[in-house]
């Protein structure tokens, strides 16, 4: 259920509304508009019809159910456009935010170079696997801890945020110790225990979209990291399985502005997953901007033929920033900045 106050209710109005909602057995979250404050309530389904009593209370203009399933993802409970902020970074603000980096941390010289590069080409987040979730068990599975390492160490020397994935419940807090924002994958749309323990840690999560969930499931999914108090969620669109076998999956760039309507959370888009060749990502980079993307992440390695994953996805360095020069119109045209 969502309690909206009435016009500039309060503080203390507020306040008791809160300690009525705990009372019942739910848990409010608050969501502050310019003129308006917003409760949305979450908890047990069953209990839902006792809030409605909250109506009665001093400062209270309407309880009324929310709709969607995905309730604190939903627009209902918060109208405006959340930004996510790590550290003196937004996602989701006026301005674009670029990430990029290698598919798999492999080595210093590695990370360092391709860090260094995205950087002087207008990046701000570098990203960057140290446990790879790979289909095969034979592939190359990442540096795990070293990988983490070598991360700190490119963001020391170039000042870049860190988006890194973590692929089980139980090594959370030790990414944590190292990332700025935490990556859950493709495939872990459906592990909801490490969906729920990335929403206990404080940490941004870059939660991209299952490669066969619908966007209706991918919002629940994300609901798991909201419900447990964690709201800096970004959302990635990174390609969906289809029939077609010409690219690696199909970038659904209708994912944009559906989640852009039902959701307040960030959206960003991967056109290097979406797409699975070097040849395609920047067509589709500037299509994500100029449909509403608050920004991208993109494979970028210095020598591609020599990755340990996903070379023919990723950008040399020269072509990420051709990249970056072509996707500037569409931003200006997209009303952001670079
Ligand atoms: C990745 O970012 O390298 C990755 C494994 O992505 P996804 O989970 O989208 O496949
Ligand atoms: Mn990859």
């Amino acid at each position: 259920m969502i309690v909206v106050m009435k016009a500039h209710a309060p503080e203390d109005e507020i306040a008791e509304v809160i300690r009525k909602i705990e009372e019942l057995g739910f848990r409010p979250h608050l969501s502050r508009g310019e003129v308006r404050t917003i409760i949305g309530c979450v908890g047990d389904e069953r209990g839902k019809p006792r809030l409605q009593s909250l109506e009665v209370l001093p400062g209270v203009e309407s309880v009324v159910p929310i709709l969607q399933p995905f309730k604190l993802a939903s627009r209902e409970v918060k109208p405006a456009n959340t930004i996510v902020r790590v550290g003196d970074l937004e996602v989701g603000g006026e301005r674009l935010c670029i990430m990029a980096g290698p598919c798999s941390v492999e080595s210093e010289e590695q990370i360092m170079a391709t860090a260094a590069a995205v950087r002087e080409a207008g990046a701000t987040v570098l990203r960057g696997g140290a446990f790879k979730p790979r289909t095969s068990p034979y592939a190359f599975q990442g540096l795990e801890e070293e990988g983490l390492r070598l991360l700190a160490k490119a963001r020391a020397a170039t000042g870049l945020k860190i988006v890194t994935e973590v692929v089980k419940p139980e090594d959370v807090d030790l990414v944590a110790e190292y990332a700025d924002i935490l990556q859950i994958g493709a495939r872990n749309n459906q592990n909801f225990a490490l969906l729920k323990r990335a929403g206990e840690v404080k940490r941004p999560v870059l939660f991209k979209r299952g490669m066969a969930t619908t966007i209706r499931e991918y919002l629940q999914a994300a609901e798991y990291i909201l419900a447990e108090g964690n709201y800096a969620v970004i959302l990635c669109e990174r390609g969906i399985r289809t029939f077609e076998t010409a690219t690696r999956f199909t970038l659904d760039l209708n994912a944009v502005p559906v989640l852009k309507d039902l959701t307040h959370l960030p959206v960003l888009v991967d056109p290097s997953h979406g797409t699975g060749h070097w040849k395609y990502v920047t067509a589709m980079a500037r299509g994500a901007i100029a449909c509403g993307a608050d920004g991208l992440i993109v494979e970028v390695h210095p020598k591609p033929e020599e990755a340990m994953s996903d070379g023919v996805q990723s950008l040399k360095p020269a072509v990420f920033k051709q990249l970056m020069a072509e996707i500037k119109p569409f931003a200006a045209a997209a009303g952001r900045s670079l």
